[in-house]
C-alpha cells in the first residue's frame, strides 16, 4: 500500500557565472554523478532527480516554485560544490514550501597532495560554499536537516536516506485523511485535541463518522467475500478449531471477517490512510474490531483506539517512514510493568489492537472475552513482538503547541511464557532505564499510547519534527533526569516566544 519509490527529491547544485562554462560543466558533471550514486543507494528509498546547476536568482527562484507545484517532489538536497552567494537564494528559499537537506559534501574524497593547485581549490570549494548557503538557512530561520561527510560513505547515505523517509511521510499527511468511528473514549484527556490546529501544522483532515456508517458498509459484505477472506485466515495464521469452517464458534471468525471487509472498503472507499474506533461506540457492530485493525495495520494504515486520532496518523507517518524497511510498526499502549532486580520491564499490548507486522512468529488466531465493553468476544491475533532495540513516540496536544516524545527501547524475550495473556505483546528494558525513561515521560506529559516501531530510530523521528515544526524530546541512553526537566522548562519558553503572534 505505501511506495515511496514513486517520491522524488531534487539534487540542486548551486553555483554563480564567475567560474565560466567550463568549470560549470564540471559542476554539473559532477552534481550528476553524485546524484546517480545517492539513487541507486540501498539507503534512499526514493528517486533521486538531478537539476541542471543553479547560477541565477531567477533559476533558483523558478526551480523552487517548480518544486512546490510538482506534486511527487517531496523535498530538495542542496549542495554548493562551488561558492553560490547566497543572496541569490533568499527568493527562493523564502518561497519553497517543500523540505530540504542540505548535503555539506565534497566531490573529492581526499586533497591530491602532490597534484593540487588553484583550479582545484577553486572547483572544491564546498567547505566555504557550504557555509556561505549555511549562513541564509539559518539567517532565514528555515528548518532543515544538514548532512556532513563524504558522499559515497554508508553514515551519509543512511542519514540522507532517513530524510528522505521523513519527507515522504510529510508529503504522505498533507492533504492526508483520517476516518474517525465514534468520539473520544468519555473523559479521557491526552487523547484530545485541537483537530483544527493539527491540519494546520500537520496536514491531514480528521473526519469524524457515526459508527452507523460504518456499519452499513459491514453489513454489505457478501457470504462469498467473507469465505473467500476466512480461508486466507486459515492460511495466514494458527487458527483456533473452535473457529475454523465447521467449529462451534466459526460464526465470530465469520463476524470478524464482515468487519475487515467494511472497515477496508469503507477506507478505500474515502480514501483514507489512517482510523480510529472507540470501544465505548460500537452501535451495530458484533464486535470491538481486534483482528480487523491488526490487519488494517499491516497493510498500512494508521490506527489509534478510544479515539486517538493523533497516535493514529503517527502511526500511519510512522509506517510511510518505515516502507521497505524490517521490524515493524504497531499501535501501542505502556500496559503494566515488571519491576526486577535484572531490569525493570514494561510490558506493552493493547486490548486488541498490536499490529501483525512485529510479530517474531505465526500469530495464532483465538477467540476470547474483551473484559471491558460488554459486547460479543472478539477475534484477535496473538503472538510475541519482535526483540532487539525498538522506539516508543507518542504526540499530545500541550494546548499551546503539539508535542512528540519519544523513548529508545530495547525489547526482550518474556522471562516465561505467558499462556493466559489473551493479546499480542512485547516485552522492553526501557532506556537508560525504567526509572528514568518513566519519570521523564510523566514529566513530558507522555501519553499512554504510543506508536512503536522497530524499523525507525530517533534520527527517523527527529526529521520528521524538523520538518513539521514540532518539539520532539527524545529519552535514551544519554537522558538525565535534571537536564531533561531544564529542556521542558526552556522548550516552554522557546515554543512560547518562536511563535510569536
Ligand atoms: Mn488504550
Amino acid at each position: 500500500m505505501i511506495d515511496l519509490s514513486q517520491n522524488e527529491v531534487w539534487f540542486v547544485t548551486g553555483s554563480q557565472h564567475l567560474y565560466g562554462p567550463k568549470t560549470i560543466e564540471q559542476v554539473a558533471e559532477h552534481s550528476r554523478e553524485i546524484a546517480a550514486f545517492l539513487g541507486a543507494s540501498a539507503h534512499i528509498p526514493v528517486k533521486i532527480v538531478f537539476k541542471p546547476v543553479l547560477t541565477t536568482p531567477e533559476a533558483i527562484t523558478d526551480l523552487c516554485l517548480e518544486a512546490n507545484s510538482t506534486k511527487n517532489c517531496i523535498g530538495l538536497i542542496t549542495w554548493m560544490h562551488t561558492f553560490s552567494p547566497a543572496k541569490m537564494w533568499i527568493n527562493g528559499l523564502t518561497r519553497l514550501k517543500k523540505p530540504f537537506l542540505h548535503l555539506h559534501t565534497q566531490y573529492n574524497r581526499e586533497i591530491p597532495w602532490s597534484e593540487i593547485d588553484m583550479n582545484f581549490m577553486n572547483l572544491n570549494q564546498a567547505a566555504h560554499g557550504d557555509r556561505e548557503f549555511g549562513f541564509i538557512g539559518s539567517r532565514l530561520r528555515l528548518n532543515r536537516k544538514v548532512v556532513v561527510g563524504f558522499w559515497q560513505d554508508a553514515d551519509v547515505l543512511s542519514s540522507v536516506g532517513a530524510w528522505t523517509r521523513a519527507a515522504s511521510a510529510w508529503a504522505d499527511a498533507q492533504g492526508g485523511k483520517l476516518a474517525r468511528f465514534g468520539d473520544n473514549m468519555r473523559d479521557v484527556a491526552v487523547t484530545e485535541g485541537d483537530k483544527v490546529e493539527a491540519q494546520i501544522q500537520l496536514g491531514y483532515d480528521v473526519y469524524g463518522y457515526g459508527v452507523g456508517d460504518l456499519v452499513k458498509v459491514v453489513n454489505q459484505a457478501s457470504d462469498a467475500e467473507i469465505d473467500r477472506l476466512v480461508q486466507q485466515y486459515v492460511d495466514e495464521y494458527d487458527v483456533a478449531p473452535a473457529l475454523k469452517p465447521g467449529g462451534e464458534r466459526n460464526t465470530s471468525l465469520r463476524e470478524g471477517a464482515r468487519i475487515e471487509i467494511g472497515l477496508r472498503n469503507f477506507l478505500e472507499a474515502g480514501n483514507f490512510k489512517a482510523f480510529t474506533t472507540t470501544f465505548e461506540d460500537l452501535h451495530g457492530l458484533a464486535q470491538l474490531p481486534g483482528m480487523a485493525v491488526q490487519r488494517l495495520m499491516r497493510d498500512g494504515y494508521g490506527f489509534g483506539a478510544e479515539g486517538d486520532w493523533k497516535t493514529s496518523a503517527l502511526v500511519r507517518a510512522m509506517k510511510v517512514m518505515a516502507a521497505g524497511l524490517k521490524g515493524g510498526v504497531s499501535f501501542m499502549e505502556d500496559y503494566t510493568y515488571h519491576f526486577s532486580a535484572s531490569g525493570d520491564k514494561v510490558l506493552g499490548a493493547h486490548m486488541l489492537e498490536v499490529c501483525e507486522s512485529i510479530a517474531s512468529t505465526k500469530p495464532r488466531l483465538e477467540i476470547l472475552p474483551l473484559s471491558i465493553g460488554g459486547k460479543a468476544d472478539p477475534v484477535r491475533l496473538i503472538f510475541d513482538a519482535n526483540t532487539g532495540p525498538a522506539i516508543g513516540a507518542s504526540i499530545m496536544d500541550m494546548g499551546q503547541r503539539f508535542r512528540l516524545v519519544a523513548n529508545v527501547v530495547d525489547v526482550v524475550p518474556t522471562d516465561e511464557p505467558l499462556p493466559k495473556l489473551p493479546v499480542a505483546r512485547a516485552l522492553w528494558l526501557p532506556r537508560p532505564n525504567l526509572k528514568t525513561a518513566a519519570a521523564a515521560w510523566i514529566y513530558a506529559g507522555g501519553a499512554h499510547h504510543t506508536s512503536f516501531s522497530f524499523s525507525l530510530n530517533a534520527e527517523h523521528l527527529q526529521d520528521f519534527a524538523d520538518i513539521a515544526g514540532l518539539e520532539l524530546l527524545v529519552i535514551d541512553e544519554n537522558t538525565k533526569l535534571a537536564d531533561f526537566r531544564d529542556k521542558l522548562r526552556w522548550n516552554d519558553l522557546y515554543y512560547h516566544l518562536s511563535k510569536g503572534l
